[in-house]
């Protein structure tokens, strides 16, 4: 499941082709996904400028020139590919249809890009721009982690209360956007702090210092999927998946990485999902 660092760089990569760009042509190949599509979004589409392309958590945001916004999630499974690009980043020609090819953008430049999403989890919706912040999916996510909102202050403020385990804590989209499974279990383990932990028994120089560490993960991830991109001009087009070295997330049973440690690193599920960590190095 995509989190924040390869929605980023989704986002990065279809910048150049679409940002600033005239849609040509929409084709929507079914009428929904998780929910169903607005009506006419094909009609909607064709002919719109993207002004600006840009994320907010999970989801990328495509302001139109006709005062709507494309709100893009990804869901479990969706997958972003970009063909025919005319600045030469993405060489390929345009690929047979897919299966599951369920929205087709053809760009005036001659750029397609291609949403396919086999188990459909994904969504695209419409809405006016003006109240996009306000969104359903967009009004209750908490700041983002790589903003200045998310701060020390805030950050104690919202967690030092919690009696959940502190990995339930980071999940929580209101009290950060966009963080996931991968990424939590990477930041607690820099942060030498179980993920069975919890948020209130956690001592304040201890919580304050996951701060950096958050934004040093995200920032370090976001880097490894930008410089992915420049493979894909020998790969097939497609954004977003990148091979990144983790430092525990499934790695159960591996040798810890710190120096001098090398105890295996340990998996156990909380709330329905794998925490991995290292039993020696995180208390
Ligand atoms: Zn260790």
């Amino acid at each position: 499941m995509p989190e924040l660092p390869e929605v980023e760089t989704v986002r990065t990569g279809l910048a150049p082709v679409m940002e600033g760009q005239v849609i040509a042509r929409a084709t929507v190949n079914r009428p929904d996904l998780r929910w169903p599509f607005p009506e006419r979004m094909a009609e909607r589409l064709t002919g719109a400028r993207i002004d600006r392309l840009r994320r907010r958590s999970k989801y990328i945001l495509a302001d139109l020139d006709r005062g709507e916004t494309l709100l893009i999630h990804l869901g479990m499974s969706g997958r972003m590919t970009v063909s025919g690009d005319p600045l030469g980043r993405f060489v390929h020609d345009h690929p047979m249809p897919e299966k599951h090819d369920h929205v087709v953008f053809d760009m005036e430049n001659g750029a397609r890009v291609t949403f396919n999403d086999p188990r459909r989890f994904g969504a695209m919706d419409l809405l006016p721009t003006l109240e996009a912040d306000s969104h359903p999916l967009l009004a209750s996510i908490g700041p983002e982690p790589l903003g200045n909102a998310f701060n020390e202050g805030y950050f104690l403020a919202a967690v030092k209360p919690r009696r959940t385990p502190i990995k339930t804590a980071l999940l929580d989209q209101k009290l950060v956007a966009g963080l996931g499974n991968i990424y939590v279990c990477e930041a607690l383990f820099r942060a030498g702090i179980a993920p069975t932990r919890r948020a209130d028994r956690i001592s304040t120089p201890r919580l304050a210092a996951l701060v950096p560490i958050i934004r040093d993960v995200l920032t370090e991830a976001i880097a490894a999927g930008g410089s992915s991109l420049k493979d894909y001009r020998q790969a097939d087009g497609e954004l977003g998946y990148f091979q990144h070295n983790f430092d525990v997330y499934g790695r159960e049973g591996e040798p810890c990485r710190t120096p001098g440690c090398a105890t295996a690193i340990r998996r156990v599920v909380q709330s329905g999902r794998s925490s991995f960590y290292c039993p020696q190095c995180q208390r």
